[in-house]
């Protein structure tokens, strides 16, 4: 059965990150719940999916001086006690439209922002409350720019994970990084002891200085296995669509991933926004799941991931 990692929380229902779509994420049956991780000007990690925080927050109602030169506001800016006053609302576009319109009202609800710290701990109460073990998932959000900005995110990680014993338990733990440097450097320098997930992207992102084209081919994966313990590729990267009818084909790269022993956990699946060639959200899980053979994905609707696999 491959895990359900709850992308941002249940956050087809929620606003992303906070702790009310992580509670009700692990009501709904994840497996694992998603951490993304960034740092505030006091070096704090907080769980936030960009380095700005003007997408998600009134931040620019409430500080609005507080912008760099492009016009953003970077949480790397503000103190926690700062950003803990803030509100944090369903995901907005540059001109304040909602990104997924059917989801919670926009620039509405009683949510702010929270600390890994304060994840993991309520993580581990709902474990103890309910008899079950779920696990975490934190990715590292751009380290070569927190560096840049005079913080390193992955010792700090680390050493937060360390407080809450998860070296005890390692198997709860999966760490993610999209910058391939990193990933390494976690594991040969930092002695991570959790299984590391490479996200693989496209080089048009710019989430790192890491060549997806040269890591997503036979000899980039079978690389990559020497440090990562399993992929996170876009859905995309997983198929093809066929020339005579658009449907959807497994990729050729699965195998050498499968061969290269490396775990495979795609990212996103959503309900409000399917990608090419599939027409229904049920098709686009029932076709990862049951043809591509994946090990977890990553959702943003949990409940109905859990639904599907329990058929
Ligand atoms: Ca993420």
């Amino acid at each position: 059965m491959p895990l359900i990692i709850a992308h941002r929380g249940a956050s087809g229902y929620l606003p992303e990150h906070t702790l009310a779509a992580k509670k009700l994420a692990f009501e709904m049956g994840a497996d694992f719940l998603e951490q993304d991780i960034v740092a505030s000007r006091d070096d704090e990690l907080l769980v936030l999916h960009d380095v700005h925080l003007d997408r998600v927050s009134d931040v620019a109602l409430r500080f609005p001086d507080r912008h760099r030169g492009d016009g953003r506001f970077y949480a790397r800016d503000f103190d926690l006690d700062e950003i803990r006053t803030l509100s944090a609302w369903e995901r907005m576009n540059a001109d304040g439209s909602p990104v997924y319109p059917d989801r919670y009202p926009a620039k509405s609800g009683d949510f702010g922002f929270n600390t890994l710290a304060e994840e993991l701990a309520l993580v581990q109460s709902l474990n103890a409350e309910h008899g079950r073990t779920v696990g975490v998932y934190p990715e590292i959000k751009r380290p070569a720019w927190h560096r840049e900005q005079g913080v390193d995110i992955a010792p700090l990680l680390l050493n937060v994970l360390a407080d809450f014993d998860y070296a005890a338990t390692p198997d709860q733990v999966f760490v993610q990084c999209f910058d391939a440097a990193e990933v390494t450097r976690l594991r040969k320098e930092l002695n991570c002891p959790y299984r590391l997930v490479q996200l693989v992207g496209y080089n048009s992102w710019s989430e790192a200085t890491t060549d997806y084209d040269q890591l997503w081919s036979p000899e980039g994966i079978r690389a990559l296995a020497e440090t990562a313990d399993a992929v996170g590729p876009h859905v995309t990267h997983l198929f093809e669509l066929n020339n005579v009818d658009s449907m959807p084909v497994v990729s050729d790269l699965v195998g050498v991933v499968r061969d290269a022993g490396l775990l495979i956990h795609p990212f996103t699946f959503r309900a409000d926004d399917l990608p090419p060639g599939f027409h229904s959200f049920e098709d686009l899980v029932e076709f990862f799941v049951d043809v591509v053979g994946v090990d977890g994905l990553f959702t943003d609707f949990p409940d109905r991931v859990r639904a599907l696999l329990q058929e």
